[in-house]
């Protein structure tokens, strides 16, 4: 698959839901992909957002390519005053690393854009707020300084068949309605057209992209 593959399975998966792909935005997931690679298979069909995973992979390819970069991993609290350069943060995942976050975007001069984690599937390996802690936890980041929460994110199970995680896809934009959150980063190389279906507004690609 290609990256144009990609674009075609979002946009026939809009058509199906009668969603504008305006409201889609592909992020390229480039982890273990070099900066010649994401040259050769991304950034030649336009400018499209660049995910990454891990800090330490991330910033030698942050220094080389100038791209929306997006901090889509598991974020170490120590590592916050990396994580500032990133556009949007979509794994926050506790009140601690929210107030780290939002203490060095404060002391950068910036306004740090952020989602919010949700562990929808209860996995215990996952990260993410569980649902009930979703209420507290959106009041105690949104009053932070420095962050400003534009959505939710989610990682769905794995699975060999997408449909399973439908109710999943579906209960997080129940969620981002319900707080009146525009950004659901959900949905990735094996999911992202249920995700799609059930309104993604970024969807994190990797593999489809890269294999
Ligand atoms: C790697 C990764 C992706 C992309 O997954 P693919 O299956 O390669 O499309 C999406 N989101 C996160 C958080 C990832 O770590």
């Amino acid at each position: 698959m290609s990256l144009p593959d990609v674009l075609q399975r979002i946009e026939k998966a809009c058509s199906r839901a009668s969603r504008d792909p305006k409201g889609v935005r592909l992020v390229a997931v480039t982890k273990e992909h070099s900066v010649a690679e994401i040259q050769e298979q991304v950034l030649r069909y336009g400018r499209f957002p660049l995910g990454e995973s891990r800090i330490q992979e991330a910033l030698p390819k942050m220094e080389a390519l100038s791209a929306e970069w997006h901090f889509i991993g598991p974020l170490q609290r120590n590592k916050a005053k990396f994580a500032v350069r990133f556009e949007l943060i979509h794994s926050i995942d506790s009140l601690r690393l929210a107030e780290a976050v939002a203490r060095k975007a404060l002391e950068q001069g910036k306004v740090q854009r952020v989602l919010l984690e949700l562990n929808l599937g209860r996995e215990p390996q996952k990260h993410g707020f569980l649902e009930e802690e979703l209420l507290e936890a959106i009041a105690q980041i949104q009053a932070l300084e420095g962050l400003r929460v534009e959505g939710l994110m989610t990682v769905a199970p794995y699975t060999d068949n997408p449909e399973t995680v439908r109710p999943i896809f579906a209960q997080l934009s129940r969620l981002a309605d319900r707080y009146g959150l525009p950004e659901r980063s959900m949905g990735m190389s094996g999911d992202l057209e249920v995700a799609v279906e059930e309104g993604a507004t970024l969807v994190r690609v990797g593999r489809a992209i890269f294999e």
